[in-house]
């Protein structure tokens, strides 16, 4: 029955997730093919050889663990307990293979290694991962968790009260009790998987649908989001907040005569500015072709026309160390007040603003009124 569900499962995940899926999705196929191909040793073992295939039959239900815990290392970022995973990997197989004469050392040994390993995959679930998959790591945690106890009491039985121990062929009520725990086990932490492979997914897909993809700046719907939580703070708090319209000069012109590539690379030296020069709690985003929006969090006049001239010459020494000519912008500058109540009245001002300064010669900051 084993051999028919996780032969199954090995067949069906890689088809639905696709070889060339992500690190953790990769593991993941890997630990369902481990374990098909162990319970396929396990039955080969009494018909071919022994203690050879009963043998790999716990080396690569070990390797199919394994997999579980760098599956999870990828999706929830650097999990404890690398080497141990490895080192019990490794020697549990040995060990049973070298002992196999004394029936019960192995199966003391073979079940207490891979109730450990079981505990190395809970304790990755069970391991602060950020908020990252709540449910699905507790359903990953308690299957883990009830087959460890099942495996651990197998070890404890066959090692210490080995005349108990029904072998594992034998129709005994602890065997189909544990061939059950095994069965439910698997086809949960396999939906436990599935459910982080495709969390996985959306979260790389909520990324992209934040982001512009030339210069990795925060595109205009995810900055406009959350610049609204921004300034709900600020007028909350009373605090002063600036917001900046940027627009680089003769942009067109760049493009017509030293092609798009070097347009494109004064975006993304612009992006690298705004970057490189504001503080972390400030926000920043491409807000069309080549202008930029800059939030400025609890900061007042003076000190806002101070960024932007430091921005400025930041983008001058830029694009003329890595285009061979300097590339500037206008900008427009609104400061919050009273009436703000959403952003929109906010960038009008500063887009009013950035027309006049365009109008009175460019390269310059020019102060909504
Ligand atoms: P001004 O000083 O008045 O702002 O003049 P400008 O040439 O910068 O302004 P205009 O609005 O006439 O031109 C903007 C140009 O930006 C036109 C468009 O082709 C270019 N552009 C928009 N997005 C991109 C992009 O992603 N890459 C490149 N290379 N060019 C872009
Ligand atoms: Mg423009
Ligand atoms: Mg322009």
């Amino acid at each position: 029955m084993m051999l028919a569900t996780v032969g199954a499962t090995a067949a069906a995940l890689p088809t639905l997730v696709g070889w060339r899926a992500t690190a953790g999705g990769r593991w993941m196929n890997g630990s369902a093919v481990a374990q098909a191909l162990a319970w396929g040793a396990f039955m080969l073992a009494r018909p071919l050889h022994d203690r050879l295939f009963s043998s790999l039959w716990i080396g690569l239900l070990g390797l199919s663990l394994v997999c579980i815990w760098h599956a999870l290392d990828a999706w929830l970022m650097r999990r404890p307990g690398r080497a141990l995973v490895h080192a019990v990997a490794l020697i549990t197989p040995l060990g049973y293979g070298l002992g196999f004469d004394s029936y019960a050392f192995r199966v003391g040994w073979s079940n207490f290694g891979l109730a450990l390993l079981l505990g190395c995959v809970a304790l990755g679930c069970a391991w602060p991962a950020q908020g990252i998959g709540r449910r699905w790591r507790a359903v990953v945690l308690v299957s883990a968790l009830a087959l460890a106890l099942v495996t651990l009491s197998r070890g404890v039985l066959g090692a210490f009260f080995t005349e108990l121990y029904p072998t594992l062929r034998t129709p005994h009520p602890l065997n189909v009790a544990g061939a059950m725990v095994q069965h439910v086990a698997l086809a949960l932490i396999t939906l436990g998987l599935l459910a982080a492979w495709h969390d996985e997914a959306s979260r790389a897909l909520q990324r992209l649908a934040a982001t512009d993809g030339l210069t990795g700046l925060l595109n205009r719907r995810a900055c406009l989001e959350q610049a609204a939580t921004a300034l709900a703070t600020s007028r909350r708090y009373r605090e002063p907040l600036a917001v900046l319209l940027l627009d680089l000069d003769h942009f067109k012109q760049i493009n017509d005569t030293l092609g798009h590539e070097a347009g494109d690379t004064a975006l993304r030296l612009m992006a690298e500015q705004l970057q490189l020069h504001l503080r972390p709690g400030d926000l920043s985003c491409r807000y069309g072709g080549e202008e930029f929006l800059v939030l400025l969090r609890r900061c007042a006049q003076a000190q806002a026309m101070e960024v932007d001239a430091r921005l400025r010459e930041a983008l001058q020494r830029a694009t003329q160390a890595h285009m061979g000519r300097t590339v500037s912008f206008s900008s427009g500058l609104a400061l919050c007040q009273d009436g703000d109540i959403d952003i929109q009245p906010l960038l009008h001002r500063a887009d009013m603003a950035l027309y006049e300064a365009k109008r009175s010669g460019r390269g310059r900051l020019a102060m909504a009124a």
